[in-house]
C-alpha cells in the first residue's frame, strides 16, 4: 500500500505484551475527511491501536505514518498530540466547575499538552471560533451553564468541542454514546459526520445502529488484527464477524 494522500497508515503493526500479540499485523488506512469505524470483540486490540497512534505504546514492528509523511513511532505522546491529532476518552473529561463556554475557551487557549489558564481576553476571531465549535456541538444554548450541569452526553459533546478547538487533523474517539440517551446518540452522529467533513475521525465503537447511523466505512478487528472491512452491511455480513463478534 501506498501512504501518499492518507492521513493515517498503519502498516504491518504489531505489539506484544509480555508474550501475548496484542496486536498482530495490523493494517490500516483513513483518507483525510474521512470516518472509519472499528468494530470488534473485546480484547481485539481497538485500545491498543488507539495507543499506537498516540505514542502511549511503541509498537515492535510496522509502519505508522500520519498526513502521509511523519512517522509516529519515532515521537513521542505530546509531539504527536501537537501535530494535530486529537484523542476522545469513553469517560468524558471537562472542567466542571467552569462554564460550557470557558470550558472551550481554555482549550482554545491551551498551547497543547500544557494546563490552561484565562489569562487573557479573547479577541474576536477567538470568540468566532469559540461560538462556532458550540454550534457544532449542540451547545449554544448552555454556553453560560456550569459544565457539571450538562448531561452526560452534552459533556461528552462539551469534550469533542474542547478537541476542536485544538483544530485536529484526526480525531480518534472512543466509544462516544456509551451512556447516552437515544436522542443524544442520535445527535452525535449527527456531528460527528459534520465533523468529518473537513477531518478524518476514527470512532470505535459497539453500538451497531449508531454505526450504522455513522454510515463510515467499518473495520472489524480480532485478535489484533483485521478480520473484515467494507460498509456496515458487507462487514456484518461477514461469517467470521458473525462468528468472532456479532453472533456471540
Ligand atoms: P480492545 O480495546 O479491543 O478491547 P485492547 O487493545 O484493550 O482491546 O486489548 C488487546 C489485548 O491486549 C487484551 O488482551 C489486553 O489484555 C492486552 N493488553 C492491552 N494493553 C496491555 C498492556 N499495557 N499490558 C498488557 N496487556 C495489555
Amino acid at each position: 500500500p501506498d501512504k501518499t494522500g492518507t492521513m493515517l497508515y498503519l502498516n504491518g503493526v504489531s505489539v506484544s505484551f509480555d508474550g501475548f500479540r496484542a496486536l498482530n499485523n495490523l493494517s490500516i488506512i483513513v483518507h483525510p475527511a474521512e470516518m472509519l469505524a472499528i468494530i470488534g470483540p473485546n480484547g481485539a486490540g481497538k485500545t491498543t491501536m488507539m495507543d499506537i497512534i498516540t505514542g502511549k505504546t511503541r509498537p515492535d514492528d510496522g509502519e505508522v505514518y500520519f498526513d502521509g509523511r511523519t512517522d509516529l513511532t519515532r515521537l513521542d505522546e505530546a509531539d504527536i498530540a501537537n501535530l494535530g491529532i486529537g484523542r476522545k476518552f469513553q469517560k468524558p473529561t471537562v472542567f466542571e466547575s467552569q462554564t460550557v463556554w470557558d470550558n472551550i475557551e481554555l482549550a482554545l487557549k491551551k498551547p497543547r499538552g500544557v494546563f490552561p489558564t484565562l489569562a487573557y481576553w479573547a479577541s474576536k476571531a477567538e470568540t468566532d471560533r469559540i461560538t462556532e465549535i458550540l454550534e457544532t456541538v449542540r451547545l449554544s444554548a448552555r454556553k453560560d451553564e456550569l459544565a457539571a450541569d450538562l448531561s452526560h452526553g452534552q459533556k461528552q459533546w462539551l469534550e469533542v468541542g474542547m478537541l476542536l478547538a485544538q483544530d485536529p487533523k484526526l480525531l480518534l474517539v472512543d466509544e462516544p454514546v456509551a451512556g447516552m440517551t437515544d436522542a443524544e446518540t442520535v445527535e452525535t452522529a449527527k456531528l460527528l459526520k459534520e465533523i468529518a467533513t473537513t477531518r478524518s475521525v476514527v470512532v470505535v465503537e459497539h453500538d451497531m445502529s449508531f454505526v450504522r447511523d455513522l454510515g463510515s466505512r467499518v473495520t472489524c478487528l480480532a485478535e489484533g488484527t483485521v478480520l473484515a472491512e467494507g460498509n456496515l452491511d458487507q462487514v456484518s455480513a461477514n461469517p467470521l464477524v458473525i462468528e468472532r463478534y456479532l453472533g456471540r
